[in-house]
């Protein structure tokens, strides 16, 4: 079953209108509204509501050039937004239309034509919300994504087990990336996501080996059979590669180029161990790749530490 319920954001610069289209939809939604195009703007961004309805004649942005700002962000892009407006004039609908917009509601405001309309588009968002989630695919950046990345984690851990293989992830996480957006914007903060994602895809890997967008600005590379020795020169790479494209970070700590810090660890899976042990050291070594200055890679074989764990356990066992 699709949820239909969801929060909407109203942004209208008069306080009445906003008061009423609350007053209509709280029963059914959670609603945030703001008077100011510009915080309107920025609560969309920070929020990312199921659902946007926005006054056209605003002072700071009119409606339109709202609309067209979120719509060429990949945050906010399938946000639907539905105009209320006195406009009503075919003209003013089809330019409504062609910068983006969902649907209109004219008005004087008919409560029953807003619960209408707000829960037709509510319908089709979740409904592409569900595709979404049962796709494998992260839309931003062409790589697979988290959710397909979880479930061949723990294909592999299994498969590993049985075949008593090695099984390696890299973690790598762009440097300063917070930095890059408050320089460059968010519309360039998402392109460099795709290039990077790019160049890594461009690392030339194996049949089973898997790239994924971990969360935010992470990845992680899935590499089976891939022994302690083979990681290091593949973590390298990885790193290398986003160096190597170049793309200028002027606000960086690390340099005047975009870089990525790599964490990665290896294991021969094991029932005595689990998977997100894994998972939680390759992150040990990412953090410990930031500390070191970014723009490297740290790696660790858990084949040892397990082996001296097991050592440490027999010992103990022994004494006792
Ligand atoms: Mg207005």
């Amino acid at each position: 079953m699709i949820d239909v319920t969801g929060n909407i954001l109203v942004i209208d610069d008069e306080k009445v209108i906003s008061k009423v289209l609350e007053v209509i939809l709280e029963e059914d939604y959670t609603i945030t509204k703001t008077t100011s195009a510009v915080d309107g703007l920025a609560l969309a961004r920070a929020e990312l509501p199921d659902l946007i309805l926005l006054d056209i004649h605003m002072p700071e942005i009119d409606g339109y050039e709202l609309c067209r700002l979120l719509k060429t962000d990949t945050q906010t892009k399938n946000i639907p937004i539905i105009f209320v407006t006195a406009l009503s004039t075919q003209e003013d609908e089809t330019k409504g239309l062609e910068a983006g917009a969902a649907d209109y509601i004219v008005k004087p405001i008919n409560p029953s034509i807003v619960q209408a309309r707000v829960k037709n588009q509510m319908e089709v968002k979740k409904q592409r919300d569900y595709l979404e989630k049962l796709s494998t695919i992260d839309s931003m950046t062409g790589v697979y994504n988290r959710r397909y990345l979880d479930e061949c984690l723990s294909r592999e851990w299994r498969r590993c087990q049985r075949a008593k293989t090695d099984l390696s992830i890299v973690l790598i996480d762009i440097d300063t990336f917070k930095a890059y957006n408050d320089k460059y914007g968010h519309v360039a903060g998402d392109d460099c996501l795709r290039l990077v994602a790019e160049k890594l895809k461009e690392v030339p890997q194996r049949g089973g080996d898997i790239l994924a967008r971990y969360g935010g600005e992470e990845f992680m590379a899935i590499l089976p059979e891939t022994p302690y020795e083979f990681l290091s020169f593949m973590a390298e790479k990885f790193r290398s590669a986003i160096e190597e494209a170049a793309i200028h970070h002027f606000d960086s700590e690390v340099s005047d180029i975009l870089t990525v810090s790599v964490g990665a660890a290896t294991v021969k899976p094991d029932k005595h161990i689990d998977m997100m042990y894994l998972v939680k050291m390759a992150d040990k070594m990412l953090y410990k790749a930031k500390g070191d200055g970014r723009n490297r890679a740290c790696i660790m074989d858990l084949g040892d530490v397990y082996e001296d764990s097991i050592a440490e356990t027999a010992e103990a066992d022994e004494r006792a």
